[in-house]
């Protein structure tokens, strides 16, 4: 008797210990992203529904998950990592995270500038960094270009977050790129003496602080004055009414946009998953998904989106500098941003 309950005991532990790894060979992909739209269930949903592969997400901010990546190294599960702009993917590069992927798929329909010429990663949604000005008291003509930013006309009236964050960061790379370091330098620092207050908040703040006359011209990424103009709060309306988009740059080498996107990571336990989930995202339906739901444009040039706030923005130029040259060209728009005391 008191033998077979020891092996009973013991197939007990058997089968419990046999369940996760029957759990684990079910194909999965480890998803790190700093995504989180009401979209994004839809969109992983619907890979799970093409390729039986589950999705196990892991949300956070870009910062903290390029950090928590760091201090998993090479014990990592994550097999993708989801992050917004050039500086951060580059930064990510540099410290090693990605692996490069070679995908006939993705390097057909990603537009070269959106991705890294080596496929460590790739960008599948856009947005612009444009400038928002009150309707009131600024004349237009005034606001048509990054540069008009240093114009001693807008004395005491620019507004921008940290110099640091990457959304300025990528923009001073672009200026780097096509106005060289002394002429970029000297930009920042008038920028920074024609500031109406020292840098603080995110761009949505500066968008608020235009509507309430705190500032005259802003710089803001689209999507944030995209999700004011789609709205239906009353306070939101009316800071979009008080409130005019300016697309920088229109006469020159067009206004500067960066993307969204990210890669497979060099530890990845799944990497044909991730590759397929990537493939995935670059597809008609996931793009649609993808650039929507935060408000930006598909990078594949054949897909369109349908979105209120996008058409009445209107077309316009964009920059065509690849994203890879303004990763390369972060840190010394971050010496420069520094020396302007663009803090
Ligand atoms: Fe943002």
């Amino acid at each position: 008797m008191k033998a077979s309950s020891v092996t009973c005991a013991l197939l007990l532990l058997c089968t419990l210990a046999a369940a996760p790894v029957r759990a684990a060979e079910e194909p999965v992909l480890n998803l790190y992203s700093a995504r989180h739209y009401q979209t994004d269930e839809a969109l992983y949903a619907n890979f799970t529904k093409a390729t039986g592969i589950k999705i196990n997400r892991i949300e956070a901010g870009d910062d903290q998950l390029v950090e928590r990546l760091k201090g998993e190294g090479a014990a990592s599960p994550a097999d993708i990592l989801l992050i917004v702009d050039a500086a951060r993917l580059w930064q990510a590069q540099q410290i090693g995270l990605f692996q490069p992927v070679k995908s006939a798929a993705l390097e057909q329909r990603i537009p070269p500038a959106f991705r890294d010429p080596d496929g460590n990663w790739f960008g599948f949604s856009y947005r612009a960094r444009v400038l928002v000005h009150g309707k009131q008291g600024v004349d237009p003509a005034t606001v048509a270009s990054y540069e008009a930013l240093a114009d001693p006309r807008n004395k005491g009236k620019v507004c921008a977050r940290s110099g640091s964050h990457p959304y300025n960061l990528s923009l001073v790379a672009s200026m780097l790129a096509h106005e060289g370091e002394a002429k970029t330098e000297a930009w920042a620092k008038q920028l920074v003496a024609n500031m109406a207050r020292s840098p603080r908040g995110g761009d949505s703040d500066q968008i608020k602080a235009v509507a309430a006359g705190e500032c005259g011209v802003a710089l803001v990424n689209t999507y944030y004055y995209a999700r004011l103009m789609r709205s239906t709060k009353p306070e939101d309306r009316e800071i979009v009414a008080k409130t005019a988009v300016s697309w920088p740059d229109q006469k020159t080498w067009g206004t500067h946009v960066n993307i969204a996107g990210g890669g497979v990571l060099k530890h990845a336990p799944h990497r044909e998953n991730a590759v397929k989930f990537l493939e995935y995202l670059a597809s008609d339906e996931a793009q649609i998904y993808f650039a929507d739901g935060n408000n930006e444009w598909p990078v594949v040039k054949s897909v369109a989106v349908k979105n209120p706030a996008l058409e009445a923005l209107g077309a316009f130029k964009p920059d065509p500098l690849p994203i890879a040259t303004l990763g390369r060209n972060t840190p010394e728009a971050q010496k420069i941003v520094d020396r302007a005391g663009w803090k």
